[in-house]
């Protein structure tokens, strides 16, 4: 039978502050374990809370970036479960009122619409060893997370595993550019969980879900949502029932496991946090955080491909990683030449800083790529010579400028100078000469360009070179 595949997800990410969620424990991973946590984010009997002013706004931020509503009033309840890392047993979460409500995050032409944004507090980190012992690590417990939950039960929603890691994709940009979370993955920083279910195709009547967590990275939760469609698939073409459970996905295995069934979030017995006073966030605030919004993907990109006239190609790689965007921007603020500072940034810059999992830092100076870029293009410096300076200089202190005149490479011979090189070599190559003008082979003229440009050391611009060339041999 052919199937619709409806995916819900919910997707986890730490925030950007200095301090933790609800004490003033720094906000920082990498410590030694168990160095940095304190007796409210271990939850040592009667330690109170304070809740972080800064999370509050993050949240905010990461709503305002994706058209959600703020609500005015916000609660922060107890969700309760006994587990390793949560020392306390039970984590500050929210459910009836969560901060933001109702976004939504348009991925290619579909305007998805994301229920909720919740701010809650991340557990500690579970290490398990090579003796078959676990150690916890509570570092992490009390770091500001925020939850996001897409909406699967209404159109349009994800319907495939490339969809939804387009989804996933969009959402860390945005994440990124509006400042609230970082999103490194192999840090953990981002997380999702993973909602699938199948229905006849067409019906208006969607099926049962099944859930499928611990998914660490992009790659493992396309692997993990094609699993299960594959799994429910061949339930269902055999007559069978899916059952409501939570899966454990084996990235090693390439299978998913049954974790638990049937869990509702009655069984969690949420309540209102004694310990935490409602919220009351004003208008003033929201608009103050949304005067502060950095500029964010879609916005830019509007730019890039209107005001600059740069191809659909060129805006996505540009703002593929923030670092490159942020120096494209400063870039043409410095040499108002959009296009051309693309071609360099996209090529030379990329191909330097591209890594498996992302891009590293850029390693040279905006003062010192638009001299390149300015002087390349006022013919004081060929671009090979040109591209010989950007490798100098990169991930070092010193100036394109000096660099080239200490190499010699500024173009300054004069006219005559110059003629008088093209004629010697128009007299010692004779024959070639006599060849060109027979056969008009551009690989000839190259070949003569190529002879003076050597006389010269390349002190000359090879377009000029070029032309003289041709007059000389009409
Ligand atoms: P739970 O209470 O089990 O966590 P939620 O209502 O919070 O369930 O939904 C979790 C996610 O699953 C949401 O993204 C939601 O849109 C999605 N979801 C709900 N029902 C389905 C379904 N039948 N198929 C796929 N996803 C679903
Ligand atoms: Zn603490
Ligand atoms: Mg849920």
């Amino acid at each position: 039978m052919e199937y619709d595949v409806v995916i819900g997800l919910e997707v986890h990410a730490e925030l950007k502050t200095n301090t933790k969620c609800f004490c003033a424990c720094v906000n920082s991973a990498g410590q030694e374990p168990n160095t940095n946590c304190c007796p409210v984010c271990v939850g040592l009997p009667g330690a109170l809370p304070v809740l972080n002013k800064k999370a509050v706004e993050q949240t905010i931020r990461a709503g305002l970036a994706l058209g959600f509503n703020i609500n005015r009033t916000a609660v922060f309840e107890r969700k309760n479960y006994f587990y390793p890392d949560l020392a306390k047993a039970y984590q500050i979460s929210q459910l009836v009122k969560p901060i933001c409500v109702r976004g939504y995050l348009q991925v290619g032409n579909k305007k998805l619409p994301i229920n909720r944004i919740h701010l809650e507090e991340d557990a500690g980190k579970l290490v398990h060893s090579n003796d078959g012992s676990t150690l916890v690590d509570y570092n992490r417990g009390g770091v500001p997370l925020i939850e996001l939950v897409t909406e699967a039960l209404e159109e349009p929603h994800i319907e495939s595993a490339d969809e939804a890691i387009a989804f996933l994709e969009k959402l860390r940009q945005v994440y990124i550019y509006a400042g609230v979370a970082d999103c490194i993955i192999e840090k953990g920083q981002m997380r999702a969980d993973v909602n699938v279910s199948l229905k006849p195709k067409g019906s208006k009547t969607y099926g049962t879900k099944v859930e499928m967590k611990n998914i660490m990275g992009f790659k493992s939760v396309h692997r993990a949502i094609e699993y299960e469609i594959a799994r429910q698939k061949d339930i269902l073409d055999d007559g069978g029932v899916i059952e409501q459970e939570t899966r454990k996905w084996d990235d090693d295995k390439g299978m998913s496991f049954t974790l638990r069934t049937k869990e509702n979030s009655e069984d969690y017995r949420y309540f209102p946090d004694p310990d935490l006073l409602a919220v009351n966030i004003s208008e003033a605030e929201i608009e103050n955080i949304r005067k502060t919004m950095p500029p964010l993907p879609d916005q830019l990109k509007a730019k890039y491909m209107g005001e600059f006239g740069l191809s659909e190609y060129d805006a996505d790689v540009l703002l593929q990683f923030k670092n490159v965007s942020d120096f494209f921007n400063e870039c043409v603020a410095e040499y108002n030449q959009p296009k051309t500072v693309c071609n360099w940034i996209t090529t030379e810059i990329m191909a330097r800083i591209k890594t498996e999992t992302g891009a590293g830092p850029i390693l040279i100076s905006k003062q010192n790529l638009v001299w390149l870029m300015k002087n390349v293009d006022n013919k004081k410096i060929n671009r090979l010579n040109a591209k010989d300076v950007l490798s100098a200089v990169w991930g070092t202190e010193k100036s394109a400028e000096q660099e080239a005149k200490a190499r010699n490479l500024i173009i300054d011979i004069d006219t005559n100078a110059l003629d008088e090189i093209v004629n010697k070599v128009v007299l010692n190559n004779a024959g070639v000469v006599a060849q060109f003008k027979a056969e008009q082979d551009p690989k000839i003229l190259n070949f003569l360009v190529g002879q003076v440009m050597k006389e010269t050391r390349g002190k000359a611009n090879a377009g000029d070179v070029m032309a003289k060339i041709k007059e000389l041999t009409k």
